[in-house]
């Protein structure tokens, strides 16, 4: 409890090996897909509707077990384990920013924020105080007392990443975050997250819009449920990286 989340950079956050998806009736959402993300990452993870997108999201997120194949959180190969460790482990590990919000129109900003950390074992009379510093890091902490309806659009998406990044997780998955708002707003979130990531936030966004994954320094694009491109190179199928792969920065001047 209280141990820091943030990993050194280039440690692994999540690995998903040789992931396949598949419902009933054949269809299959995911097919073979590995990816690693490395601590300190702003990456897209991109495609069009239909993709698979929102079922990497949900297996990434561990809100859905892949039917072949393997998730690691932190290290830690999540199959298995039963619905509460699941629960404890995305509280300890992982934030969630969703298209929509997701907050609570009763709660007050800073309320919403603190039942971010309801799951990760933080004593009751440390929450609000935290919820407070997340949302000072988001630009917000002049509306903590502000009901969700009292705000914006932009606003109550900034309240949502205070949310996502107050017990400091390992990784933030954001599904479309921009999705809800205007342009401007958009660009302002946009900017909010790659200064989160700048401050060292491991941070996946989940998008449709070429626009938007442009901007971000590494891109992962999907197409029928397998990764046709991934900017930082290909994983080999069983999903191990290989040794020695330099980073972006370093790989520019090679051949
Ligand atoms: P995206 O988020 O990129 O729009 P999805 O992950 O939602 O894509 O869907 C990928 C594919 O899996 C689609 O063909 C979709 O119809 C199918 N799919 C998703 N969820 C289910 C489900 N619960 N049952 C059957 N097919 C599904």
């Amino acid at each position: 409890m209280g141990a820091p989340r943030s990993a050194a950079p280039g440690t692994a956050v999540l690995r998903v090996r040789d992931a396949t998806k598949s419902y009933p009736g054949g269809v299959v959402a995911l097919d073979h897909v590995s990816l690693t993300v490395e601590a300190g990452e702003l990456l897209a993870i991109l495609g069009p509707s239909g993709s698979g997108k929102s079922t990497l999201l949900n297996i990434m997120g561990t809100l859905d077990l892949p039917t072949g194949g393997t998730v690691e959180v932190a290290g830690q190969d999540v199959a298995g384990l039963s619905d509460r460790r699941l629960s404890v482990l995305r509280g300890r590990w992982l934030g969630f920013v969703f298209q929509h919000f997701h907050l609570t129109d009763g709660l007050s900003a800073a309320e919403n924020v603190a039942t971010g950390l309801l799951y990760a074992g933080v004593p009751r009379r440390r929450r609000l105080p935290l919820a407070h510093e997340a949302l000072g890091r988001v630009g917000m902490a002049h509306r903590a007392g502000h009901l969700p309806h009292q705000l914006s659009g932009g606003e109550r998406q900034r309240v949502a990443i205070a949310r996502a990044l107050v017990n400091s997780p390992a990784l933030v998955l954001a599904d479309e975050p921009t999705g809800a708002l205007d342009s401007a707003n958009g660009q302002a979130v946009l900017d909010l997250l790659t200064d989160l990531n700048e401050e060292g936030t491991t941070i996946a966004v989940i998008t449709h819009d070429r626009d938007i994954a442009a901007r971000l320094p590494r891109r992962i694009e999907l197409r029928d449920g397998r990764i046709v491109a991934d900017t930082r190179g290909a994983e080999p199928r069983d999903g191990r990286v290989v040794a020695g792969v330099p980073g972006p920065a370093a790989r520019e001047g090679d051949g």
